[in-house]
Protein backbone atom coordinates (compact mmCIF):
# COMPACT_ATOMS: atom_id res chain seq x y z
CA UNK A 1 0.00 0.00 0.00
CA UNK A 2 2.60 2.07 0.68
CA UNK A 3 3.87 2.07 -2.74
CA UNK A 4 1.13 2.52 -4.43
CA UNK A 5 0.20 5.82 -2.96
CA UNK A 6 3.16 7.15 -5.47
CA UNK A 7 1.58 5.50 -8.08
CA UNK A 8 -1.51 7.50 -10.43
CA UNK A 9 -4.11 5.33 -9.91
CA UNK A 10 -5.93 4.96 -12.75
CA UNK A 11 -5.31 1.39 -13.60
CA UNK A 12 -4.43 2.16 -17.37
CA UNK A 13 -2.66 -1.19 -18.00
CA UNK A 14 0.06 0.53 -19.71
CA UNK A 15 2.21 -1.91 -17.42
CA UNK A 16 0.52 -4.88 -18.20
CA UNK A 17 -1.30 -5.69 -15.24
CA UNK A 18 -4.63 -4.56 -14.67
CA UNK A 19 -4.41 -2.26 -11.55
CA UNK A 20 -2.04 0.03 -9.81
CA UNK A 21 -1.78 -2.07 -6.87
CA UNK A 22 -1.09 -5.37 -8.62
CA UNK A 23 1.88 -3.40 -10.33
CA UNK A 24 2.74 -2.29 -7.27
CA UNK A 25 2.40 -6.13 -5.61
CA UNK A 26 4.97 -6.91 -8.42
CA UNK A 27 7.68 -3.64 -7.24
CA UNK A 28 7.96 -5.04 -3.56
CA UNK A 29 8.69 -8.27 -5.18
CA UNK A 30 11.47 -6.82 -7.43
CA UNK A 31 9.56 -8.76 -10.13
CA UNK A 32 9.19 -5.83 -12.33
CA UNK A 33 10.59 -2.61 -12.97
CA UNK A 34 9.57 0.74 -11.93
CA UNK A 35 9.78 2.38 -15.63
CA UNK A 36 7.10 -0.04 -16.88
CA UNK A 37 4.30 2.41 -15.84
CA UNK A 38 5.05 5.17 -18.37
CA UNK A 39 2.28 7.49 -17.46
CA UNK A 40 4.54 7.70 -13.78
CA UNK A 41 7.78 9.14 -16.39
CA UNK A 42 6.09 10.58 -19.21
CA UNK A 43 3.42 12.50 -16.79
CA UNK A 44 4.67 15.98 -15.64
CA UNK A 45 2.32 15.93 -13.29
CA UNK A 46 3.78 12.56 -11.72
CA UNK A 47 7.11 13.55 -11.90
CA UNK A 48 7.86 14.38 -8.25
CA UNK A 49 6.26 11.39 -7.28
CA UNK A 50 7.76 8.96 -9.95
CA UNK A 51 11.48 10.21 -8.12
CA UNK A 52 10.08 9.85 -4.43
CA UNK A 53 9.19 6.35 -5.58
CA UNK A 54 12.51 5.56 -7.40
CA UNK A 55 14.36 6.77 -3.58
CA UNK A 56 11.80 4.65 -1.93
CA UNK A 57 12.53 1.38 -4.28
CA UNK A 58 16.20 1.06 -4.17
CA UNK A 59 17.52 -1.20 -2.53
CA UNK A 60 19.30 -1.09 0.97
CA UNK A 61 22.86 -1.42 -0.42
CA UNK A 62 23.15 -0.02 -4.21
CA UNK A 63 23.68 -2.62 -6.77
CA UNK A 64 26.43 -2.49 -9.34
CA UNK A 65 26.81 -3.78 -12.37
CA UNK A 66 30.06 -5.05 -14.00
CA UNK A 67 31.03 -5.86 -17.19
CA UNK A 68 28.92 -5.65 -20.64
CA UNK A 69 26.18 -7.55 -22.90
CA UNK A 70 25.14 -11.13 -21.60
CA UNK A 71 27.83 -12.02 -19.48
CA UNK A 72 27.35 -8.76 -17.31
CA UNK A 73 27.24 -9.44 -13.06
CA UNK A 74 25.10 -7.43 -11.21
CA UNK A 75 26.32 -7.34 -7.70
CA UNK A 76 24.69 -5.73 -4.59
CA UNK A 77 21.28 -4.85 -4.81
CA UNK A 78 20.35 -6.35 -1.44
CA UNK A 79 17.36 -5.57 1.13
CA UNK A 80 18.27 -7.65 3.85
CA UNK A 81 20.97 -9.18 6.22
CA UNK A 82 18.65 -12.83 6.52
CA UNK A 83 18.26 -14.41 3.09
CA UNK A 84 14.78 -15.63 5.54
CA UNK A 85 13.72 -12.12 5.86
CA UNK A 86 12.90 -12.14 2.32
CA UNK A 87 15.46 -13.18 -0.27
CA UNK A 88 18.65 -11.85 -1.50
CA UNK A 89 18.84 -11.13 -5.36
CA UNK A 90 22.69 -10.85 -6.90
CA UNK A 91 24.50 -13.56 -6.10
CA UNK A 92 28.23 -13.52 -4.80
CA UNK A 93 30.29 -13.37 -8.20
CA UNK A 94 33.56 -15.69 -8.19
CA UNK A 95 36.69 -14.26 -10.29
CA UNK A 96 39.57 -16.22 -10.23
CA UNK A 97 43.03 -14.70 -11.42
CA UNK A 98 45.24 -14.76 -13.89
CA UNK A 99 48.56 -12.59 -13.52
CA UNK A 100 51.07 -10.69 -16.16
CA UNK A 101 53.57 -12.39 -15.82
CA UNK A 102 52.12 -15.92 -17.21
CA UNK A 103 53.75 -16.72 -20.59
CA UNK A 104 50.58 -16.63 -23.07
CA UNK A 105 49.60 -19.66 -24.20
CA UNK A 106 49.47 -20.47 -20.22
CA UNK A 107 47.52 -17.19 -19.46
CA UNK A 108 44.74 -18.17 -22.95
CA UNK A 109 44.34 -21.69 -21.62
CA UNK A 110 43.39 -20.65 -17.99
CA UNK A 111 41.39 -17.72 -19.13
CA UNK A 112 39.51 -20.47 -21.70
CA UNK A 113 39.23 -22.68 -18.21
CA UNK A 114 37.51 -20.18 -16.08
CA UNK A 115 35.29 -18.81 -19.16
CA UNK A 116 34.01 -22.62 -20.15
CA UNK A 117 33.85 -23.96 -17.01
CA UNK A 118 30.55 -25.52 -16.01
CA UNK A 119 28.94 -27.71 -13.63
CA UNK A 120 25.25 -29.62 -13.90
CA UNK A 121 23.51 -28.87 -10.85
CA UNK A 122 19.89 -29.40 -9.86
CA UNK A 123 18.73 -28.55 -13.70
CA UNK A 124 20.90 -25.83 -14.94
CA UNK A 125 24.34 -25.52 -15.59
CA UNK A 126 26.32 -23.32 -13.13
CA UNK A 127 29.40 -21.30 -14.61
CA UNK A 128 31.61 -18.76 -12.70
CA UNK A 129 31.39 -15.06 -13.25
CA UNK A 130 34.51 -12.64 -13.99
CA UNK A 131 38.47 -12.83 -14.43
CA UNK A 132 40.69 -11.10 -12.24
CA UNK A 133 43.80 -10.07 -13.72
CA UNK A 134 46.51 -9.01 -11.31
CA UNK A 135 49.77 -7.18 -12.24
CA UNK A 136 52.35 -8.92 -11.01
CA UNK A 137 55.30 -7.22 -13.18
CA UNK A 138 54.62 -3.73 -11.77
CA UNK A 139 55.25 -2.42 -15.57
CA UNK A 140 51.98 -0.78 -17.16
CA UNK A 141 52.65 -2.02 -20.93
CA UNK A 142 52.88 -5.83 -19.29
CA UNK A 143 50.20 -5.67 -17.73
CA UNK A 144 48.09 -3.94 -20.77
CA UNK A 145 49.32 -6.53 -23.24
CA UNK A 146 48.16 -9.25 -20.60
CA UNK A 147 44.10 -7.59 -20.10
CA UNK A 148 44.65 -7.46 -23.76
CA UNK A 149 44.83 -11.34 -24.54
CA UNK A 150 42.07 -12.20 -21.79
CA UNK A 151 39.83 -9.50 -23.44
CA UNK A 152 40.53 -11.44 -26.86
CA UNK A 153 39.85 -14.65 -25.16
CA UNK A 154 36.32 -14.25 -23.42
CA UNK A 155 33.34 -11.80 -22.52
CA UNK A 156 33.46 -12.14 -19.03
CA UNK A 157 33.72 -9.26 -17.19
CA UNK A 158 37.08 -8.11 -15.92
CA UNK A 159 38.55 -7.24 -12.22
CA UNK A 160 41.93 -5.48 -13.61
CA UNK A 161 43.99 -5.47 -10.23
CA UNK A 162 47.14 -3.10 -9.25
CA UNK A 163 47.69 -0.61 -7.06
CA UNK A 164 49.69 1.58 -9.53
CA UNK A 165 47.29 3.92 -11.18
CA UNK A 166 49.80 4.23 -13.72
CA UNK A 167 50.23 0.58 -14.45
CA UNK A 168 45.93 0.43 -13.70
CA UNK A 169 45.28 3.26 -16.62
CA UNK A 170 47.32 1.41 -19.34
CA UNK A 171 44.75 -1.96 -18.55
CA UNK A 172 41.62 0.29 -18.35
CA UNK A 173 42.63 1.90 -22.37
CA UNK A 174 42.76 -1.53 -23.67
CA UNK A 175 38.88 -2.52 -21.66
CA UNK A 176 37.21 0.79 -21.48
CA UNK A 177 34.07 0.13 -23.30
CA UNK A 178 33.82 -2.96 -21.33
CA UNK A 179 33.17 -1.81 -17.68
CA UNK A 180 35.60 -3.44 -16.07
CA UNK A 181 35.80 -3.24 -12.15
CA UNK A 182 39.28 -1.41 -10.63
CA UNK A 183 41.16 -2.70 -8.03
CA UNK A 184 41.75 -0.83 -5.83
CA UNK A 185 42.18 2.87 -4.60
CA UNK A 186 43.39 2.89 -0.78
CA UNK A 187 44.85 5.58 1.28
CA UNK A 188 47.95 6.07 -1.07
CA UNK A 189 46.70 5.90 -4.78
CA UNK A 190 43.34 7.42 -3.58
CA UNK A 191 43.68 10.67 -5.61
CA UNK A 192 45.26 8.99 -8.85
CA UNK A 193 42.79 6.12 -8.69
CA UNK A 194 39.94 9.15 -8.36
CA UNK A 195 40.76 11.20 -11.85
CA UNK A 196 40.44 7.59 -13.61
CA UNK A 197 37.39 6.62 -12.35
CA UNK A 198 35.82 9.60 -13.43
CA UNK A 199 37.78 9.95 -16.77
CA UNK A 200 36.36 6.16 -17.58
CA UNK A 201 33.54 6.13 -15.84
CA UNK A 202 33.99 2.47 -14.87
CA UNK A 203 33.15 1.34 -10.80
CA UNK A 204 35.54 1.06 -8.42
CA UNK A 205 36.72 -0.89 -5.38
CA UNK A 206 38.10 0.78 -2.55
CA UNK A 207 40.25 -1.32 -0.20
CA UNK A 208 41.17 -0.91 3.55
CA UNK A 209 41.12 -2.70 6.81
CA UNK A 210 40.74 0.11 8.92
CA UNK A 211 36.76 0.65 8.40
CA UNK A 212 37.43 4.47 9.89
CA UNK A 213 39.49 4.80 6.49
CA UNK A 214 37.22 3.07 4.19
CA UNK A 215 34.14 5.42 5.08
CA UNK A 216 36.56 8.39 4.87
CA UNK A 217 37.35 6.76 1.03
CA UNK A 218 33.82 5.72 0.09
CA UNK A 219 32.78 9.55 0.89
CA UNK A 220 35.43 11.30 -0.99
CA UNK A 221 34.43 9.10 -3.77
CA UNK A 222 30.90 9.49 -3.47
CA UNK A 223 31.73 13.32 -3.06
CA UNK A 224 32.98 13.29 -6.48
CA UNK A 225 30.23 12.01 -7.83
CA UNK A 226 31.07 8.30 -8.01
CA UNK A 227 28.41 6.08 -6.79
CA UNK A 228 29.76 2.65 -8.50
CA UNK A 229 31.74 1.50 -5.75
CA UNK A 230 32.77 -1.70 -4.24
CA UNK A 231 34.16 -1.84 -0.05
CA UNK A 232 37.35 -4.17 0.44
CA UNK A 233 37.79 -4.33 4.20
CA UNK A 234 40.78 -6.73 3.90
CA UNK A 235 40.63 -10.97 4.26
CA UNK A 236 43.38 -11.76 6.64
CA UNK A 237 43.44 -15.78 6.38
CA UNK A 238 44.01 -16.67 10.12
CA UNK A 239 43.74 -16.00 13.74
CA UNK A 240 42.16 -12.88 14.80
CA UNK A 241 42.89 -11.61 11.88
CA UNK A 242 40.60 -14.11 10.43
CA UNK A 243 37.84 -13.18 13.36
CA UNK A 244 38.38 -9.36 12.86
CA UNK A 245 37.89 -10.05 9.21
CA UNK A 246 34.58 -11.59 9.97
CA UNK A 247 33.33 -8.47 12.08
CA UNK A 248 34.46 -6.26 9.51
CA UNK A 249 32.45 -7.99 6.91
CA UNK A 250 29.23 -7.73 9.39
CA UNK A 251 29.90 -4.30 10.74
CA UNK A 252 29.55 -3.46 6.98
CA UNK A 253 26.65 -4.88 6.02
CA UNK A 254 24.83 -4.20 8.99
CA UNK A 255 25.58 -0.69 9.29
CA UNK A 256 23.65 -0.37 5.73
CA UNK A 257 20.97 -2.12 6.32
CA UNK A 258 20.27 -2.11 9.55
CA UNK A 259 21.03 1.71 10.89
CA UNK A 260 20.35 3.01 6.88
CA UNK A 261 23.77 4.53 6.70
CA UNK A 262 24.09 5.54 2.67
CA UNK A 263 28.04 6.38 3.20
CA UNK A 264 28.77 2.55 3.17
CA UNK A 265 25.85 0.73 1.86
CA UNK A 266 27.91 -0.21 -0.98
CA UNK A 267 28.90 -4.19 -2.29
CA UNK A 268 31.77 -5.80 -0.68
CA UNK A 269 34.94 -7.57 -2.16
CA UNK A 270 36.60 -10.65 -0.26
CA UNK A 271 39.90 -11.57 -1.40
CA UNK A 272 39.97 -15.52 -0.23
CA UNK A 273 43.46 -15.85 -2.45
CA UNK A 274 44.65 -14.52 0.52
CA UNK A 275 45.45 -17.96 1.88
CA UNK A 276 47.86 -18.60 -0.73
CA UNK A 277 50.44 -15.94 1.09
CA UNK A 278 50.78 -18.32 3.71
CA UNK A 279 50.21 -21.54 2.76
CA UNK A 280 53.10 -22.86 0.93
CA UNK A 281 51.28 -26.05 0.11
CA UNK A 282 49.17 -26.02 -2.92
CA UNK A 283 46.67 -28.53 -1.51
CA UNK A 284 46.68 -27.04 2.20
CA UNK A 285 46.20 -23.28 -0.12
CA UNK A 286 43.47 -24.38 -1.84
CA UNK A 287 41.73 -25.37 1.02
CA UNK A 288 41.96 -22.31 3.22
CA UNK A 289 41.03 -20.57 0.46
CA UNK A 290 37.80 -22.70 -0.06
CA UNK A 291 36.87 -22.03 3.73
CA UNK A 292 37.47 -18.44 3.64
CA UNK A 293 35.41 -18.51 0.17
CA UNK A 294 32.54 -20.03 2.32
CA UNK A 295 32.89 -17.37 5.37
CA UNK A 296 32.56 -14.33 2.72
CA UNK A 297 30.06 -16.24 0.65
CA UNK A 298 27.86 -16.48 3.79
CA UNK A 299 28.56 -13.11 5.30
CA UNK A 300 28.67 -11.06 3.30
CA UNK A 301 31.11 -11.13 0.00
CA UNK A 302 29.13 -9.75 -2.93
CA UNK A 303 32.01 -10.80 -5.25
CA UNK A 304 35.80 -12.56 -4.58
CA UNK A 305 38.74 -13.38 -6.17
CA UNK A 306 40.26 -16.51 -6.05
CA UNK A 307 42.83 -18.68 -7.33
CA UNK A 308 42.30 -22.32 -7.59
CA UNK A 309 40.40 -23.51 -10.68
CA UNK A 310 40.86 -26.89 -9.36
CA UNK A 311 37.31 -28.87 -9.57
CA UNK A 312 37.27 -29.46 -5.45
CA UNK A 313 37.60 -25.43 -5.52
CA UNK A 314 35.00 -24.60 -7.95
CA UNK A 315 32.47 -26.94 -7.28
CA UNK A 316 32.43 -26.66 -3.44
CA UNK A 317 32.83 -22.56 -4.02
CA UNK A 318 30.03 -21.97 -6.87
CA UNK A 319 27.85 -24.41 -5.45
CA UNK A 320 27.49 -22.42 -2.17
CA UNK A 321 26.96 -19.61 -4.04
CA UNK A 322 23.77 -21.59 -5.37
CA UNK A 323 22.10 -22.86 -2.52
CA UNK A 324 22.92 -19.62 -0.57
CA UNK A 325 21.39 -17.47 -3.29
CA UNK A 326 18.26 -19.42 -4.34
CA UNK A 327 15.04 -17.77 -3.93
CA UNK A 328 14.08 -19.03 -0.24
CA UNK A 329 9.92 -17.95 -1.13
CA UNK A 330 10.34 -20.23 -4.16
CA UNK A 331 11.26 -23.85 -4.07
CA UNK A 332 13.37 -24.62 -6.86
CA UNK A 333 10.91 -27.32 -9.09
CA UNK A 334 10.30 -29.50 -11.54
CA UNK A 335 7.30 -29.95 -14.11
CA UNK A 336 5.35 -33.14 -12.52
CA UNK A 337 5.22 -35.75 -15.38
CA UNK A 338 5.66 -39.23 -15.95
CA UNK A 339 9.41 -39.38 -17.32
CA UNK A 340 11.35 -42.55 -18.84
CA UNK A 341 15.37 -43.12 -18.26
CA UNK A 342 16.79 -45.19 -20.21
CA UNK A 343 14.74 -47.37 -22.62
CA UNK A 344 11.90 -48.92 -20.76
CA UNK A 345 9.67 -51.26 -21.96
CA UNK A 346 6.55 -52.45 -20.19
CA UNK A 347 8.00 -54.93 -17.73
CA UNK A 348 10.39 -52.13 -16.07
CA UNK A 349 10.06 -50.88 -12.80
CA UNK A 350 7.95 -47.92 -11.84
CA UNK A 351 9.58 -45.19 -9.48
CA UNK A 352 8.01 -42.13 -7.86
CA UNK A 353 9.25 -39.26 -6.56
CA UNK A 354 8.20 -35.58 -6.04
CA UNK A 355 9.05 -32.11 -8.17
CA UNK A 356 11.67 -30.83 -6.06
CA UNK A 357 14.63 -30.02 -8.57
CA UNK A 358 17.07 -31.23 -6.04
CA UNK A 359 15.29 -34.73 -5.23
CA UNK A 360 14.42 -35.44 -8.69
CA UNK A 361 18.02 -34.80 -10.10
CA UNK A 362 19.26 -36.87 -8.00
CA UNK A 363 16.71 -39.85 -8.26
CA UNK A 364 17.42 -39.44 -12.31
CA UNK A 365 20.83 -39.36 -12.06
CA UNK A 366 20.87 -42.29 -9.51
CA UNK A 367 18.92 -44.24 -11.80
CA UNK A 368 20.90 -43.00 -15.34
CA UNK A 369 23.83 -43.73 -14.11
CA UNK A 370 23.29 -47.34 -12.94
CA UNK A 371 21.37 -47.33 -16.60
CA UNK A 372 18.35 -48.49 -14.73
CA UNK A 373 16.06 -48.86 -17.37
CA UNK A 374 12.68 -47.23 -15.81
CA UNK A 375 9.99 -45.02 -15.71
CA UNK A 376 9.82 -42.28 -12.70
CA UNK A 377 6.78 -40.52 -12.14
CA UNK A 378 6.85 -37.00 -10.84
CA UNK A 379 4.39 -35.82 -7.96
CA UNK A 380 3.40 -32.38 -7.83
CA UNK A 381 4.31 -31.83 -4.49
CA UNK A 382 4.64 -28.19 -4.46
CA UNK A 383 8.57 -27.90 -4.66
CA UNK A 384 8.73 -29.98 -1.25
CA UNK A 385 11.65 -33.09 -0.98
CA UNK A 386 9.38 -36.39 0.07
CA UNK A 387 9.58 -36.09 3.76
CA UNK A 388 8.67 -32.69 4.09
CA UNK A 389 5.97 -33.38 1.33
CA UNK A 390 4.60 -36.35 3.02
CA UNK A 391 4.61 -34.71 6.69
CA UNK A 392 3.28 -31.83 4.85
CA UNK A 393 0.28 -33.31 3.17
CA UNK A 394 1.70 -32.45 -0.57
CA UNK A 395 2.05 -35.89 -1.44
CA UNK A 396 -0.82 -37.97 -0.58
CA UNK A 397 -2.11 -41.06 -1.40
CA UNK A 398 -4.90 -39.11 -3.02
CA UNK A 399 -2.15 -36.96 -5.37
CA UNK A 400 -0.27 -40.20 -6.29
CA UNK A 401 -3.55 -41.78 -7.49
CA UNK A 402 -4.43 -38.64 -9.60
CA UNK A 403 -0.64 -38.21 -10.95
CA UNK A 404 -0.73 -42.12 -12.08
CA UNK A 405 -4.23 -40.97 -13.85
CA UNK A 406 -3.11 -37.87 -15.37
CA UNK A 407 0.03 -39.26 -16.88
CA UNK A 408 -1.58 -42.28 -18.12
CA UNK A 409 0.84 -44.55 -15.76
CA UNK A 410 -1.71 -47.89 -16.31
CA UNK A 411 -0.54 -48.12 -20.21
CA UNK A 412 3.14 -47.88 -19.97
CA UNK A 413 3.45 -50.90 -17.92
CA UNK A 414 1.76 -54.11 -17.21
CA UNK A 415 2.90 -55.12 -13.98
CA UNK A 416 0.58 -52.43 -12.20
CA UNK A 417 3.06 -52.09 -9.64
CA UNK A 418 4.76 -48.60 -8.02
CA UNK A 419 7.85 -48.08 -6.38
CA UNK A 420 7.64 -45.52 -3.62
CA UNK A 421 10.53 -43.98 -1.50
CA UNK A 422 11.34 -45.55 1.50
CA UNK A 423 10.75 -42.06 3.13
CA UNK A 424 7.09 -42.02 1.84
CA UNK A 425 6.35 -45.53 3.40
CA UNK A 426 3.70 -44.76 5.75
CA UNK A 427 2.08 -43.52 2.46
CA UNK A 428 2.45 -47.46 1.22
CA UNK A 429 -0.94 -49.40 2.26
CA UNK A 430 -3.05 -45.91 1.86
CA UNK A 431 -1.63 -45.98 -1.46
CA UNK A 432 -2.75 -49.23 -2.52
CA UNK A 433 -6.14 -49.17 -1.08
CA UNK A 434 -6.92 -45.67 -3.01
CA UNK A 435 -4.88 -46.60 -6.46
CA UNK A 436 -5.40 -50.31 -6.54
CA UNK A 437 -1.33 -50.61 -7.56
CA UNK A 438 0.98 -52.80 -5.49
CA UNK A 439 3.13 -50.76 -3.95
CA UNK A 440 6.39 -51.14 -3.33
CA UNK A 441 8.73 -49.40 -0.78
CA UNK A 442 12.16 -48.30 -2.24
CA UNK A 443 14.99 -47.43 -0.19
CA UNK A 444 15.15 -43.93 1.98
CA UNK A 445 18.44 -42.88 -0.60
CA UNK A 446 18.07 -42.97 -4.48
CA UNK A 447 21.65 -44.09 -4.62
CA UNK A 448 21.08 -47.95 -2.75
CA UNK A 449 18.36 -48.49 -5.76
CA UNK A 450 20.54 -50.97 -7.63
CA UNK A 451 20.97 -53.19 -4.44
CA UNK A 452 17.36 -52.39 -3.68
CA UNK A 453 16.68 -54.13 -7.46
CA UNK A 454 18.94 -57.16 -6.72
CA UNK A 455 16.04 -58.21 -3.91
CA UNK A 456 13.12 -56.62 -5.10
CA UNK A 457 12.75 -56.65 -8.82
CA UNK A 458 10.57 -58.25 -10.73
CA UNK A 459 8.61 -58.82 -7.93
CA UNK A 460 8.04 -62.50 -8.54
CA UNK A 461 11.46 -63.19 -8.49
S1 LIG B 1 0.85 1.80 -15.88
FE1 LIG B 1 0.99 2.84 -13.92
S2 LIG B 1 -0.97 3.91 -13.78
FE2 LIG B 1 -1.25 2.38 -15.34
S3 LIG B 1 -2.04 0.56 -14.25
FE3 LIG B 1 0.16 0.35 -14.32
S4 LIG B 1 0.84 1.23 -12.39
FE4 LIG B 1 -1.24 1.99 -12.72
Amino acid sequence: MEIWKYLPGTNCGECGEKTCLAFASHLKERSTRLEECTPLFEDEKYADKGKQLAELLAPEIREIEIGVGARAAKIGGEDVMYRHELTFYNRTALAYDVWDTMEEGELRERVSRIANWRKFYVGEFLTLDAIAVRSVSGDAQTFAACVNAVAEETDLPLVLCSFDAKVLEEGLKVVAGKNPLLYAADKTNWKDVLELVKSYNVPVTLFSPDLDMLNSLALTFSSAGVEDIVLDPGVYPTGEGLADTFSRFVRIRRVGIEEGDKEVAYPLMSVPMTAWMIHGDALDASYWEAVLAAIGIIKYADIMILHSIEPHSLIAERTLVENVYTDPRRPVSVEPGLREVGTPTEHSPLFLTTNFALTYYTVESDLSSNKIDSYLIVVDSEGMGVEAAVAGEQLTAERIKETLESYGAEKRVKHKTLVIPGLAARLSGETEDVTGWTVLVGPRDSGRIPGWMDDNWPPEK
